[in-house]
C-alpha cells in the first residue's frame, strides 16, 4: 500500500528504530504513548484490521503476538504485567488502518475505556 504509513515504517522509508521484529512483524514505540512503555506489534503484510482477517492469516497472527510478548520481556514488563489488543473499526477508535497490536505496560491498566 503506496500511502499507509505503517507499510513505510515496515520497509525503512520513515527511520524507525525497531524494538524487535521477527519474520511476520515488526514492532517500534508508538509516537503518542498513553502508558509508560506504549509499541506497536505490526505485521510486514497489509492487512486493514483483525475484521479483514482469515485463516491464511494464522503464522502472521501468532507471530505478532509472539513478538509482543518479546516486548514485553525487553521493556522489562513481563513479570509487572502487560496487555496486547488491537482497535478495530469506528467504535473502537482505529486510526490508522493498517493492523496493529497495542503493547502496553508500565502502569496499572484500567478496564474499559
Ligand atoms: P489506533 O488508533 O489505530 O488503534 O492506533 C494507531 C496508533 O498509531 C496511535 O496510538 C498513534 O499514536 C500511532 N501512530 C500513528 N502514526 C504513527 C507514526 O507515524 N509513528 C508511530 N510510531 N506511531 C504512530
Ligand atoms: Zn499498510
Amino acid at each position: 500500500m503506496d500511502d499507509c504509513i505503517f507499510c513505510k515504517i515496515v520497509r525503512g522509508e520513515i527511520p524507525t528504530t525497531f524494538v524487535a521484529e521477527n519474520q511476520h512483524a515488526v514492532a517500534f514505540d508508538d509516537i503518542a504513548p498513553v502508558t509508560p512503555v506504549h509499541t506497536l506489534v505490526v505485521p510486514r503484510l497489509h492487512i486493514a484490521s483483525m475484521s479483514e482477517a482469515t485463516a491464511d492469516d494464522e503464522q502472521m497472527l501468532a507471530a505478532c503476538l509472539l513478538l509482543a510478548r518479546d516486548v514485553a520481556v525487553i521493556k522489562e514488563i513481563r513479570e509487572t504485567g502487560w496487555r496486547v489488543g488491537t482497535n478495530t473499526g469506528p467504535d473502537a477508535g482505529q486510526s490508522v488502518f493498517h493492523l496493529h497490536f497495542h503493547v502496553m505496560g508500565g502502569t496499572r491498566l484500567s478496564l474499559g475505556g
